[in-house]
């Protein structure tokens, strides 16, 4: 199924081609080419040519992040070259005849055009025929996410996947339904655009640059507000007219409320174009981005202005953005084989249920993952179905978006690991359930101390202040904190109810309720 039919397709028709598409995947390019699943996959028996249907295929391994941060290189395809063996040191395929043939007729031809050839005299073998293997495989460009645990697990991209999956990708931030909806404002070829996000080896960063090289659109990359202050970068929106945003939610309130001041204290005109702002790079409830669109107003933005929410990661190697207002994520089922899953049991859950996205890369290069749970969990689920704003047909992604589990916080200045929190409590004799909370000492004073609540429902007949004890014990020991306040519940349903309150599908141990902090990097 080619171009827009691919896009315009029935969900059922789409969601078997996108399946079709991944299973040809695996078996011609994972795993020859994967060093970590071919192995993976060979240890546990699996034969990808057995997997016909969506079932056989849940027998495959979901992977974390634990999984990946071991050996991240072991995540990038590696075919092994005629004379180059030596170079790779996984037990990955040579790489399949009919590709070498495919690189020896590009080099015969000259496509891709290769301008090096004006400038240097190239050797047909090691320089064309290499060249265009390169073109394919070799990583060019690298986005971190040192985490809060500070191991460096970058994705890596080949020029192949610049060109092909994102290529494609990019140019929906162009998508509009066909009737269009007077008194709404769509995007033009011709906009300018202000990109806020930090200069950094980040996705966001360099989705909003890549793109606008890919789709031939103008941006303004700022490198953010420590490399160009927010007042400046204001004046110029201002001056210059220009008509769109992107920014990380937390540093676009700081600057919009600037731009708001800048207007009614006469320094600037107003943001008389603003018509809409992109967010990526931390989640966005809806009561903030409705004071974002109350402010962009009063920062002169006309009626039409919207909030547009992104979903994406490092590993995904992309992000995806809402066509319009709150009709949720458009994920792409070309490049990627979406899923959601129970938190706890890894089983499917039912379309538009919520559970933990995992996703499948289809046709990329450089760093791949199969089945990757990305930890977050969607209480909105995703609805495979034709969006009744743009009428293409994609994986919905319908927010709030939670973390599943978290692997670490720094608290009173210690990084404390959460899964070792949850389990000193757990563990305790008479603590029957329990809920940790991270605040501020003064909840709307982010510069305040953090604050740290234990809620435990006891079991019966405890002693409460021999419990209260021995619990700040081990916390002190194990964690090198002391917690502010314990709090003894005694209402089991309503503790319950609380602890499911959020997802409804698993109990939140641990609530930070301290101000964001601004982004993983
Ligand atoms: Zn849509």
């Amino acid at each position: 199924m080619r171009g827009k039919m691919f896009y315009r397709a029935e969900p059922e028709i789409q969601k078997q081609e996108s399946f079709s598409r991944l299973l040809r995947y695996l078996k011609h390019y994972v795993e020859p080419y994967h060093p970590y699943l071919r192995k993976r996959f060979h240890e546990e028996g699996i034969d990808l040519n057995a997997i016909k249907s969506y079932d056989d295929f849940c027998r495959l391994p979901v992977i974390t992040k634990a999984d990946y941060r071991t050996d991240a290189r072991a995540f990038i395809l590696q075919p092994k070259f005629p004379g180059r063996e030596h170079q790779i040191p996984y037990d990955t395929a040579p790489i399949a005849r009919k590709m070498l043939l495919k690189y020896l007729s590009q080099a015969i031809f000259d496509v891709p055009h290769d301008f090096s050839g004006y400038f240097r005299k190239n050797k047909f073998k090691e320089d064309k025929v290499g060249r265009r293997a390169a073109w394919e495989w070799l990583p060019i460009h690298f986005h971190g996410s040192a985490g809060t645990t500070g191991d460096p697990t970058p994705a890596a991209y080949t020029a192949y996947d610049i060109w092909v999956p994102i290529r494609e990708m990019a140019h929906f931030v162009f998508s509009r339904p066909d009737k269009l909806v007077p008194g709404h404002r769509y995007v033009q070829f011709t906009d300018r655009l202000m990109n806020l996000f930090p200069g950094m080896p980040h996705l966001a960063f360099f989705q909003t640059v890549i793109s606008k090289f890919l789709l031939g659109m103008s941006s303004f990359d700022t490198g953010g507000g420590n490399i160009m202050p927010t007042q400046k970068q204001i004046e110029i929106f201002s001056k210059q007219n220009f008509q769109g945003l992107t920014a990380i939610p937390s540093y676009f309130a700081y600057w919009i409320r600037q731009a708001v001041q800048a207007k009614e204290s006469g320094q600037i005109d107003g943001l008389n174009d603003l018509y809409a702002v992109v967010l990526g790079g931390e989640g966005v409830s809806s009561t903030l981005k409705q004071y974002f669109r109350d402010m962009a107003k009063r920062a002169g933005a006309p009626d039409y202005f919207h909030c547009i929410e992104s979903y994406g990661m490092t590993e995904m190697k992309w992000a995806f953005i809402e066509c319009y207002d709150d009709y949720g994520m458009h994920l792409n089922p070309k490049f990627f084989f979406w899923e959601v899953l129970h938190p706890e049991t890894l089983k499917p859950v039912s379309d538009g249920d919520p559970g933990v996205v995992v996703f499948s890369h289809i046709d990329w290069r450089g760093t791949v993952f199969i089945r990757y749970n990305t930890g977050d969990l969607a209480a909105g689920g995703i609805h495979w179905k034709r969006c009744e704003y743009c009428g293409n047909t994609f994986p919905i992604l319908k927010g709030p978006i939670y973390r599943a589990v978290k692997d670490f916080t720094k608290l009173k200045g210690t990084r404390v690991s959460l899964p070792e929190f949850i389990r000193i409590i757990r563990d305790e004799q008479g603590v029957r359930n329990f809920q940790i909370i991270f605040d501020k000492e003064t909840h709307d004073d982010e510069f305040s101390r953090d604050w740290v609540r234990i809620r435990i429902l006891p079991e019966r007949g405890v002693d409460l202040s021999d419990l209260e004890n021995r619990v700040k014990k081990q916390i002190k020991t194990y964690l090198e904190i002391t917690p502010n306040e314990i709090i003894f519940e005694s209402d089991e349903e309503k503790f319950n109810r609380e602890l499911f309150a959020k997802v409804g599908i698993k109990a939140e141990y641990v609530i930070d309720l301290r101000p964001q902090p601004k982004m993983e990097h």
